[in-house]
């Protein structure tokens, strides 16, 4: 978790020495990642509206059309309306001005890609994320920006190190992304990380003390295999910044190829 929050930039201070706290969490993918996102940023908008007296009873979230299928997943097993930005054909992402009408009170976060399943292309997180700080700052609002980096969160520190897409933008309070996919490891793992300790309900955390010592658990699932997890540990320290470097500019430059190919065919 260390090595992924500092990443994808967390602040430092909350990470001080061998007094590292909660920041994260391993998943079975970026499904179950998104999932306790979206969890978390429910029950936030919650204790937000609630402080402020107001209603808490019409949770939505806003995403383009382009999401993957656990987006609608959430919605649906957490009784959250999804509020879709349409996508066209010649700009197959969420725009600011097309999240921007669809955020109200109501919204537990907005949700951007990197990487979207479509096409693979990057959201302008930064601009989506600075449109809706303002919002919040006019309305009184507290609503979150979410980056599904499921694929991009193991591209992008890599190949576009100045890309301010993560935590350095400071209204991104949750990233996921997928060990199983450029993460480079076997099926069956994910991270959910969130920029401070803070942006995680406690109420969502249980502490169990089955296998010995105190564990904090935030998970869909209990048990689990370690070998995924000892997978992308291994990768991580094995590749380090140089070999996963080098792995993403050679994927790129491979998908580059593979489009020219299927451009240039009279398929498409
Ligand atoms: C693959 C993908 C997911 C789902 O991730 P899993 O790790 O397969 O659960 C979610 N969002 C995006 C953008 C993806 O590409």
């Amino acid at each position: 978790m260390a090595i992924l929050a500092n990443l994808f930039h967390a602040p430092k201070s909350h990470r001080n020495g061998s007094n590292i706290p909660f920041s994260g969490t391993g998943t079975v993918g970026s499904s179950e990642a998104i999932m306790l996102a979206t969890l978390s940023m429910k029950w936030k908008w919650r204790e937000h509206r609630k402080k402020l007296g107001l209603s808490y009873d019409k949770p939505n979230i806003v995403f383009g059309s382009n999401v993957q299928v656990c987006w609608h997943k959430a919605c649906v097993y957490f009784d959250i309306e999804g509020r879709e930005a349409d996508v066209s054909e010649d700009c197959l992402i969420l725009t600011k001005d097309r999240a921007q009408p669809l955020i109200d009170g109501h919204t537990i976060g907005v949700c951007c890609i990197l990487g979207s399943t479509f096409n693979g292309e990057f959201e302008n997180v930064k601009e989506i994320h600075d449109m809706v700080m303002e919002l919040n700052q006019k309305n009184n609002w507290n609503v979150p920006i979410h980056v599904d980096a499921a694929s991009g969160g193991f591209i992008a520190p890599f190949t576009q190190p100045n890309l301010i897409w993560d935590f350095r933008l400071p209204n991104v309070k949750s990233i996921n992304v997928s060990g199983h996919k450029f993460g480079l490891v076997y099926a069956g793992v994910g991270w959910a990380l969130w920029r401070e300790p803070d942006d995680l309900p406690d109420e969502l955390m249980f502490h169990v003390d089955y296998l010995g010592g105190d564990q904090a658990s935030f998970t869909l699932n209990f048990s689990k295999g370690a070998s995924q997890i000892i997978g992308q540990y291994y990768n991580l320290i094995r590749y380090g910044m140089e070999g996963y470097s080098a792995l993403a500019f050679a994927g790129l430059q491979t998908a580059s190829y593979l489009r020219g190919l299927y451009f240039f065919s009279s398929n498409f």
